[in-house]
């Protein structure tokens, strides 16, 4: 095997080496089909059992109750920008947080459909903290309520459910499966993979039956909640393989001790990561404001600017840690903690912070 690197990128990002490593030994003979799990049907009993076994995985690690289903949909988490206003804005007006790129692009999308009521925004601040629950300015009779639950590029997290009277939807694209939340406060909930969950190519719905049974009929069927609801995913050829990697990936979660053992890694990752940006702020200034911080995307800049970034993340890389550069709008650094990343990786990484900090201070 080759070396591998302490892989900081924010999405294709590092997934747990034992599930590479399992998928590599049944690659070309899938579960004694003597086949690889690129070749075999999407209708054989094999694969069938592979989407079973991965909603029943994420039904018990997510707690989601029995009047909800999970879908796995193609297109990638910027596909359901547009699902959700299609099939329930209708020309009416939701309510939309605006936290960053993300959300920006979900309200663009929504502006197709009906109206937009931004509820709040973090913009004029360089979405440096997420509104509080009192700063929500709601419409009486929105369709629905959506925000990002941590915006990947900005390093910002929400802390709380926000509470409100219209349908609750959530883009919690990067930081599901890093914290216990109660799943039934949401209408629908959607999450690309490729953070928590699994490689690139396949989206994470989770949606209340009822929910999904108001969604318009008059849209594409391939836009129907509906449709893919009750076809168990298999209404068409769905990312096969991507769902396998997300099964492997969610087995490597529970026997690690399911979603209360990653809550506790991602607070000890973030504790030692944001301690050491606090204990060392002559030198690394946060971007979040503190109770705004992102336990998946820590985002931070150098007092000395530019150049002193430069060589932050050019020695970083030697150091052998990959991904740190801040995303092109930011800049900085940005480093991406999910879950595959354990504590330990954080305490070397902090240690070559300290290092850095005492020739450059
Ligand atoms: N939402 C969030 C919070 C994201 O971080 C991303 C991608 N990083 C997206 C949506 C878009 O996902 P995709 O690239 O799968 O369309």
């Amino acid at each position: 095997m080759g070396k591998r690197i302490i892989n900081f990128n924010p999405g294709p990002c590092a997934l747990p080496l034992p599930i590479l490593e399992k998928a590599a030994a049944e690659f070309t003979d899938y579960a004694g089909t003597g086949m690889s799990i690129m070749e075999i049907s999407h209708r054989s009993k094999q694969f069938q059992a592979v989407v079973d076994e991965s909603v029943a995985l994420l039904k018990e690690l997510l707690g989601v109750p029995d009047n909800y289903k999970i879908m796995f949909l193609g297109g990638g988490a910027s596909t359901q920008f547009y699902f959700v206003p299609m099939n329930y804005l209708n020309g009416g007006t939701a309510d939309y947080v605006n936290t960053g790129a993300w959300s920006k692009k979900a309200i663009k999308e929504a502006k197709l459909f009906g109206t937009v009521n931004v509820a709040a925004t973090s913009e004029e601040s360089t979405f440096k903290f997420i509104p509080k629950q009192a700063d929500l300015k709601l419409t009486a009779d929105a369709k629905y309520f959506h925000y990002t639950s941590n915006n990947t590029i900005y390093g910002t997290e929400y802390h709380y459910v926000p509470q409100v009277k219209a349908p609750l939807i959530c883009d919690m694209s990067s930081d599901i499966m890093s914290f216990a939340f109660d799943v039934s406060k949401f209408a629908l909930i959607y999450a690309g993979a490729q953070k928590n969950l699994g490689p690139a190519g396949v989206t994470v719905v989770i949606a209340r039956d009822d929910f999904i049974e108001a969604g318009s009929d008059k849209i594409p069927t391939m836009v129907q909640y509906r449709t893919h609801a009750k076809e168990n995913s298999l209404y068409n050829t769905p990312p096969c393989v991507n769902i396998y990697m997300l099964k492997l990936f969610m087995e490597w979660v529970k026997k690690e001790g399911g979603l209360k053992a990653m809550e506790a890694r991602t607070k000890a990752k973030a504790d030692l990561l944001y301690g050491a940006i606090d204990e060392m702020g002559s030198l690394y200034k946060g971007h979040a404001e503190k109770d705004s911080r992102s336990n998946m995307n820590v985002t931070f800049n150098l007092t000395g600017g530019e150049e002193q970034e430069k060589k932050f993340i050019e020695e970083a890389t030697k150091a052998g840690f990959g991904g740190s550069k801040g995303h092109r709008s930011v800049g900085g650094v940005r480093i991406s903690m999910y879950n595959a990343t354990s504590p330990d990786d954080i305490k070397k990484f902090v240690a070559f912070m300290k290092e850095f900090y005492s020739k450059n201070k």
